[in-house]
């Protein structure tokens, strides 16, 4: 029997007070004056930003999150709800035998090999590749060149290989294209994680950065609150940022995610690690450590460190982290999208709604770029 449709004040519906969901709840309110309701099941605002200050350190609670973007676009729009902590992010890996910094470049190859293989290595890079250039791991591997063989083996046995296992239960190559480009070989000597022109961090947090979005007299923010429970109520259009396959009732079958535990941990000891992530490719099996202060370079006497553990999600249990990315979950996801395609009063987005792995600054600009209905 269906349900009889109910009428609400409010004209839009946002479900999701993640970043998608507070970016565009903004737009309606100061682009198209509409009145809008937004709703999360969490009992906090932030989705996978949420960062909280705990005894002086601001804790990512669902990951380390570093904002990082070329959009000028981007940058300007949450320019306007925060000022900025400058942070250039670095991570290390720990390897059997050493500290290295990743991506994996010039100064780690000569951490990694004796002298004259470096000499040979440098050579032989110099006869395929710019200086400056970027490569994944499986191009690099694709090269007919012995030398540069043994690099490539290397660095996938020792960086990409049980990492990749640990994190997502397959092999690189089983995996979207997007997903080693992540974490590419770089022939250089910067030791920094990304090269984008605008890095930082929200000085205050991402929190406070999501809850001024959302500082709007047309916005009304409702938490503890599941698309469930208003879902027969009529509204002039919902922008759904919740996972697609559930608004679908997984009629095809649950998209696959992998998903991760964190174990958080007070040390009495003022740092733990040099930089803000330390990634375990080769022991352990978590996959990386987070020193949190280290974000806004907050100073305590002691420290807070997550061990992160991927985990297999499942549903009804734990959080969806990431998509995972291959063709058959996106014919999948596609399946979905265009069964939904009907309801015309609903919009899908964000890294559920649209099935896809954004960075905050994709998520961002997916927001302001859609057209408003
Ligand atoms: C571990 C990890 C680390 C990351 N690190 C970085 C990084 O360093 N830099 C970077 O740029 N990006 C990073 N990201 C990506 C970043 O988290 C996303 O870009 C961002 O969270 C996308 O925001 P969103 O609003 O689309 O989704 P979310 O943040 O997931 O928000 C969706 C919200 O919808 C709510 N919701 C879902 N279903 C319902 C429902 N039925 N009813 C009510 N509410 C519902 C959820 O509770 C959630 O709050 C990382 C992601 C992960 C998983």
């Amino acid at each position: 029997m269906t349900q009889k449709k109910t009428k609400t004040q409010a004209q839009t519906l946002v479900v999701g007070a993640g970043l998608s969901g507070a970016v565009i709840a903004r737009r309606l309110a100061e682009e198209k004056n509409e009145s809008v309701l937004v709703i999360d099941r969490r009992e906090q605002i932030g989705g996978n930003c949420f960062d909280q200050k705990i005894e002086g350190i601001t804790i990512h609670r669902y990951g380390a999150h570093i904002f990082h973007t070329d959009d000028q676009q981007v940058w300007t729009w949450l320019s306007r709800f925060t000022c900025w902590h400058e942070y250039r992010h670095q991570v290390q890996a720990q390897l059997r035998d050493q500290l290295i910094f990743l991506p994996f470049n010039l100064n780690a190859l000569e951490q990694c090999f004796a002298p004259e293989k470096v000499t040979l290595m440098k050579k032989t890079l110099k006869q395929h590749f710019a200086s400056g250039q970027k490569v994944t791991i499986l191009q690099l591997r694709q090269i007919q060149d012995p030398v540069l063989q043994e690099l490539a083996d290397y660095v996938y046995e020792h960086i990409f290989l049980h990492y990749t296992l640990k994190q997502w239960e397959c092999r690189l190559e089983d995996l979207d294209m997007s997903v080693a480009a992540r974490v590419p070989v770089v022939f250089d000597r910067d030791d920094h994680y990304f090269a984008n022109r605008y890095q930082a961090i929200p000085a205050q947090g991402y929190t406070a950065m999501i809850e001024k979005i959302l500082d709007h007299p047309l916005v009304q923010v409702r938490l503890d609150t599941d698309y469930q429970s208003l879902k027969n109520q009529v509204f002039r259009h919902v922008y759904f940022t919740g996972a697609i396959d559930e608004f679908g009732d997984y009629c095809f079958g649950p998209l696959p995610y992998r998903s991760l535990e964190f174990v958080n941990q007070k040390l009495d000891q003022e740092y733990y690690q040099a930089v803000s992530v330390v990634n375990y490719p080769e022991t352990q099996e978590f996959t990386r450590i987070i020193e949190h202060k280290h974000f806004l370079a907050e100073k305590t006497p002691y420290t807070w460190i997550t061990r992160e553990y991927p985990r297999c999600f499942v549903l009804g249990q734990g959080e969806r982290y990431y998509p995972i990315q291959n063709q058959a979950n996106q014919e999948l996801y596609r399946r979905y999208r265009d069964h939904l395609a009907s309801h015309q009063d609903i919009t899908f987005l964000g890294r559920l709604g649209d099935y896809q792995y954004y960075d905050m600054d994709k998520a961002v600009a997916r927001a302001l770029n859609l057209e408003l209905r």
